[in-house]
């Protein structure tokens, strides 16, 4: 028996990094996979890996509302119900300080973070299972602040606060709603986020976060998937509106 036999999931950036090491193991536990991204020839390569009896997909920006409304609709119609919804797609920003930050750079970054999530919840509640749940990734800069990535550490900090508005709504339906807290993960969304910070060539770069986080290491998207599992099963029954911190000790 898997942890989410039956159970249905809408993943959004779900065709690579987090998001598909997320659909890979939601699909070993049973579940059915909705990937929702931008680019058609990664999300189609993300389905054949995945099996097209258990995965499909939709193109769609999250910050186009009626985009992220059809998409959620085309999962639903094609497996027939919603259980989870794990809104994950995300963009790095700039690497600048405040002064210097491009305004376009800054909105652009919240709205694919926060007003992508919010489209996200907008449609993808009313079709979702009561009991069902919700799971925003935000990151360890959702607790944390982190120089020169001023909109980043704003957009995850501000899903946090879609987060908790969201759980208390949906309670009563027993739906729960939480924000996943990854440190360094090992993708190269994190590693040019590195080398822009750092200046350094990837594996140096690596190095510096390393030494920031207390057990050592970058962590791996199967070990932020099993704690997306936890969320979206029925093992987390009683956790909605908190925010699960998994970076090593980063955040501490
Ligand atoms: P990733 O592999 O780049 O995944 C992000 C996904 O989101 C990509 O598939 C990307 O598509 C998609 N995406 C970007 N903008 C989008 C938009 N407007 N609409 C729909 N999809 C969009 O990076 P990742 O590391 O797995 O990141 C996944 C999530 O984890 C992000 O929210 C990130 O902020 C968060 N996170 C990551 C780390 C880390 O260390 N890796 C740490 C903390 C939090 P394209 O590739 O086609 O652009």
């Amino acid at each position: 028996m898997g942890q989410l036999d039956d159970a249905v999931a809408v993943i959004t950036g779900g065709e690579s990094g987090i998001g598909l090491a997320c659909a890979r193991l939601f699909t070993r536990e049973g579940a059915r996979v909705h990937l929702v991204g931008i680019q058609e020839g990664k999300l189609e390569e993300a389905v054949d890996q995945l099996g097209s009896d258990r995965a499909s997909a939709s193109v769609a920006d999250v910050t186009d509302e009626q985009a992220v409304h059809d998409a959620v609709e085309a999962g639903f119609e094609r497996f027939g119900r919603l259980d989870v919804l794990l809104s994950n797609a995300g963009i790095s920003g700039a690497v600048a300080p405040i002064v210097d930050y491009p305004g376009d750079v800054f909105a652009r970054t919240l709205a694919v973070h926060v007003t992508g999530a919010f489209h996200v919840l907008k449609h993808g509640l009313p079709r979702l299972t009561d009991g069902g749940s919700v799971i925003i990734t935000s990151s360890v800069v959702g607790l944390m602040g982190f120089a020169q990535a001023s909109a980043y550490v704003a957009a995850k900090h501000g899903q946090v606060g879609l987060m908790r508005a969201a759980a208390k709504e949906v309670a009563a339906r027993r739906i729960r709603v939480n924000t996943l807290h990854p440190g360094p993960t090992s993708t190269p969304f994190q590693d040019a986020i590195e080398m822009a910070a750092t200046g350094l060539p990837q594996a140096q770069a690596a190095e510096v976060f390393d030494g920031m986080i207390p057990l050592g290491r970058h962590t791996t998207v199967e070990e932020i998937a099993q704690a997306a599992l936890y969320l979206a099963s029925d093992a987390s029954a009683m956790v909605t509106a908190s925010t699960f911190t998994i970076d090593g000790g980063l955040s501490g």
